[in-house]
């Protein structure tokens, strides 16, 4: 049973927009740039939400995951039992960068026609003030609801997602049943998110001067080796599974290939050891195990091959010399693709939500990197949705910027989404 007319418009009455707007300002006005060496974090936006949350009679906690980088958890149980709803969204933002070659004040929040310009209005600060206006609207309307919503607004996100971990490690999210992601998804759907794998290999030789190589063992030809392989690698993942209605094609990406592995390179100098670092990300279909176990084998191949090489060459050159080329590959990170059903009932509300609001069947996409969602979905299999406003190019660019139109009807679909996947299931509800 779908929510009562009355309560819908109950709900969307309690959404003020220049309330939204004026809690997205003050949070894009506190720079939460996560430096230690300037001193900033996202304390001072945490502790902002934490009194902006009191002053609604929300409970509140702040847990410390790291000095000066806490989490906020906003929680209305609106009924004990039932499902728990979580909005995440979090607080920090990327750097400006040369503040310089912006038009507007990165921390300005200014405003101009119908858009916010500053770093944060898109990823994501525009859209945890929906997060907190909608949960608000919700609690003031006063419509019963079977069940509780939680805010979790968290730190690091941009880096190394310590707070959705701590958040999770805490037992915080052990009763979330469903979660929606609050990042710049320019009013899409997403059901998905590519995973993503690195790894870096590490080829060991021996080094010598230029002017005589054979001295030494140069880490070259296994670079150029596992490059190949890597394209192989590729090329079997575009074949089977191959490319994702909403995430386009999986990709093994060399982006980082240095010899030597640290140090200043010498033209003279031949270096003995060399690294590559690889960007692989995957889509629903790809096993991260089957792809270590594939990575593992790569090196071990190409390890053997180029001995091999080096062996047929020296017997020509009738040559002795130690071929001990050894290369090792190390996982740095392991986020694996997520993908919620369709029938999901955290979908289902927000494709009602969508259609309330828009009066037009929503577009459903995928997510092209990792969020705080693929934790909340690998760990605790919590089904996900990611969707908000602003544009999907524009986190982490010059002169950021968000609608606040969009921003208006977001903060309207997150209270529809909420009130559609809590709505008391039983006939005994009076409204
Ligand atoms: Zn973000």
């Amino acid at each position: 049973m779908a929510p009562t007319q009355h309560s819908i418009d109950r709900v969307l009455q309690f959404i003020n927009p220049d309330e939204l707007i004026e809690l997205t300002a003050d949070l894009v006005k506190i720079n939460s740039v996560w430096d230690p060496v300037a001193g900033t974090s996202e304390q001072p936006a945490a502790e902002y939400v934490f009194n902006w949350a009191q002053k609604q009679g929300f409970e509140v906690q702040m847990d410390t995951v790291a000095p000066c980088r806490p989490n906020v958890i906003v929680t209305w149980a609106a009924d004990t039992g039932g499902l728990t709803l979580m909005f995440e969204g979090h607080t920090d933002v990327v750097t400006p960068g040369d503040e310089s070659v912006w038009d507007y004040d990165p921390f300005g929040a200014e405003i101009v026609g119908r858009r916010m310009f500053g770093r944060g209005t898109n990823d994501t600060k525009g859209n945890l003030a929906a997060m907190l206006t909608a949960m608000a609207a919700l609690k003031r309307s006063g419509v019963s609801l079977s069940g509780t919503i939680i805010g979790g607004v968290l730190c690091d996100e941009e880096d190394q997602m310590l707070g959705v971990r701590d958040f999770i490690e805490r037992g915080h999210a052990d009763t979330v049943t469903a979660a929606v992601i609050c990042e710049p998804q320019d009013g899409l759907i997403c059901t998905t998110q590519k995973g993503a794998l690195r790894a870096r290999y590490r080829i060991s030789g021996r080094m010598s001067h230029g002017a005589m190589p054979l001295a030494g063992l140069n880490t070259a030809p296994a670079v150029a080796g596992l490059i190949k392989r890597l394209h192989e690698l590729e090329l079997k993942a575009v074949d089977d599974p191959g490319q994702d209605d909403h995430l386009g094609w999986p990709s093994f990406t060399p982006t980082v290939i240095q010899a030597p592995a640290a140090g200043t390179p010498q033209l003279n100098v031949m270096p003995g050891d060399a690294q590559i670092l690889v960007d692989i990300r995957t889509v629903p279909g790809q096993r991260h195990p089957d792809i270590v176990n594939d990575l593992e084998a790569a090196a071990a191949d190409v390890e053997r091959q180029i001995r091999n090489d080096y062996l047929e060459y020296d017997q020509r050159l009738k040559l002795e010399r130690s071929r001990d080329l050894r290369i090792n590959v190390e996982m740095l990170t392991d986020r694996p693709c997520t993908l919620t059903d369709r029938d999901d009932p955290i979908v289902a509300a927000a494709d009602w939500a969508s259609r309330q609001q828009t009066k037009q069947a929503p577009t459903y996409a995928g997510v092209p990197g990792a969020t705080d969602g693929t934790f909340l979905w690998a760990l605790k299999n919590i089904p996900i949705v990611t969707m908000g406003a602003g544009d999907r190019q524009v986190p982490h660019q010059v002169d950021e910027w968000v609608d606040l139109d969009q921003l208006i009807e977001t903060a309207k679909i997150y209270a529809l989404t909420a009130l559609h996947y809590l709505w008391p299931k039983s006939g005994s509800r009076v409204d």
